[in-house]
């Protein structure tokens, strides 16, 4: 391995060389972006078979030359690949190139109940800050400025980001960033209120349902806050009513950024809002719907991913859990990538705790994330203070030796006077979709404006 002041200046340098341009890409020319998607597409599919054992076998057993997948239509021919297919083999998806095997191992939120090991490449990983530059566009664009504005993270511990930023200090050298304040959802809602307040942010970036709660508060009077120019919300889609509420109680407008551990970088609300601009040349979308054909013309159906750019964990053909279907509308923006209406999927139940905070999901996921043995989870209010949290183990030893500690570290996160029950599962139920809800609480859709008056 390389030195590493070497290993940043080269980290550096490749990003900086391979963010020149990416701001004008999603304003390209269709012809262009369909050539750069098409060009990913035969690589990606040509190191697949050299490289995956999955892959290498489907080819093989499907006596399909890759040749044959030119074009990102043509991946629809490779066999769909389920979550739990992931779950099952998670190593069969990961090359054994020299990149594949030094890959970075992410885990998934947890979103849906169950966690999924995705490992990516350092190239990759370097080159999403690059990629990142269409989105910044985003909010230059709104603030009229290219840098210097103030914002907040809002995070927890151990979540994926924090995980990118360790790989990003290792590879490269990041500027410091006294404009930049992390908050964590762990911490109490009044705590984080003052903190803002008192840094004052231009930008606001923290979970859909975090925000949700935040702008309920706002406009229930429950508490006042130094309104930021712009929100941004990631990992959790909203309805676009929720939007509209969000936007109308925080006087700012509100961007996304979908994004999952399968692909960093899938789609995006611009400033105009009017869809969601896919980052078609990164990640490929199909929308298969009910009858199991690719949906057209706005159908609405499962989001498939192809994810072009990973060679570290490589999927392609992958159902994720999200609802969507293609927007025929063109965005007033000029970007000619093409449009994702709404994404649907499901909310997550915050939690309405005895003390009177509230409890975002990720925080109680955060608990569990560090345990593998505990392969899915769901924690459920049953009544104000008293939970039960059920747990889906790898083997029985595993359950009657962790379930005692996670008990206890959850009643810490839950606070003074809460009392956590386990229970041994063999599996979850599932909703539509095939999600677990990771979280119930008690009153599930509750105002959570509530919750927070007094504060
Ligand atoms: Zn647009």
């Amino acid at each position: 391995m390389i030195a590493t002041p070497l290993r940043r200046a080269l980290g550096n340098a490749w990003i900086l060389a391979l963010a020149r341009g990416q701001r004008s890409i999603p304003f390209a020319p269709r012809h262009y972006i369909e050539k750069l998607r098409d060009d990913r597409v035969r690589r990606i599919v040509r190191y697949a078979a050299l490289t995956v054992p999955f892959y290498r076998d489907a080819f093989r057993r499907l006596g399909l030359d890759p040749r044959e997948i030119r074009t990102a239509d043509d991946l629809a021919r490779l066999p769909m690949i389920e979550k739990d297919d992931l779950r099952r083999d998670p190593e069969a998806f990961v090359s054994t190139s020299r990149a594949g095997r030094r890959s970075v191992p992410f885990e998934s939120s947890g979103s849906t109940g169950s966690r999924v090991s995705i490992r990516h490449d350092a190239r990759s990983l370097l080159a999403n800050v690059a990629y990142g530059e269409r989105e910044r566009a985003v909010v230059t664009r709104i603030l009229g400025r290219e840098s210097g504005y103030r914002e907040v993270l809002l995070g927890y511990v151990g979540g994926t980001r924090d995980k990118v930023y360790d790989f990003y200090r290792d590879w490269t050298w990041i500027p410091a960033r006294p404009r930049r304040l992390e908050l964590l959802v762990t911490a109490p809602f009044a705590s984080n209120v003052e903190a803002i307040n008192r840094f004052r942010p231009d930008v606001l970036f923290g979970y859909g349902s975090y925000l949700h709660a935040t702008a309920r508060a706002v406009a229930a009077g429950a508490i006042s806050l130094e309104r930021p120019k712009l929100l941004i919300y990631a990992a959790e889609p909203l309805s676009l009513a929720t939007r509209h509420e969000i936007e109308a109680a925080m006087g700012a407008p509100l961007v996304a950024r979908y994004t999952a551990v399968e692909a960093f970088k899938l789609a995006f609300l611009c400033e105009h809002r009017t869809g969601f601009h896919v980052h078609e040349d990164l990640a490929h979308i199909r929308i298969l719907g009910a009858d199991g054909r690719t949906a057209r013309d706005g159908g609405s159906g499962c989001v498939v991913l192809s994810n072009l750019v990973n060679r570290g964990t490589v999927l392609l053909n992958y159902r994720m859990s999200d609802i969507s279907r293609w927007s025929a509308a063109s965005c007033a923006c000029g970007r000619t990538l093409r449009m994702l209406d709404e994404i649907e999927g499901r909310a997550e139940d915050l939690l309405d705790l005895p003390n009177g905070e509230m409890m975002h999901p990720r925080a109680v996921w955060g608990v569990l994330k560090p345990h593998p043995e505990v392969l899915q989870y769901q924690l459920v209010q049953r009544e104000p203070a008293r939970f039960l949290l059920k747990l889906v183990t790898a083997t029985r030893d595993d359950y009657a030796r962790l379930a005692p500690r996670l008990a206890r570290a959850m009643e810490a996160l839950l606070g003074t006077g809460t009392s956590v029950e386990t229970e041994a599962c063999a599996e979850l139920p599932r909703e539509g979709g095939g999600k677990v809800r990771m979280v119930v609480a008690l009153r599930s859709g509750s105002d959570p404006a509530r919750s927070l008056r007094g504060v």
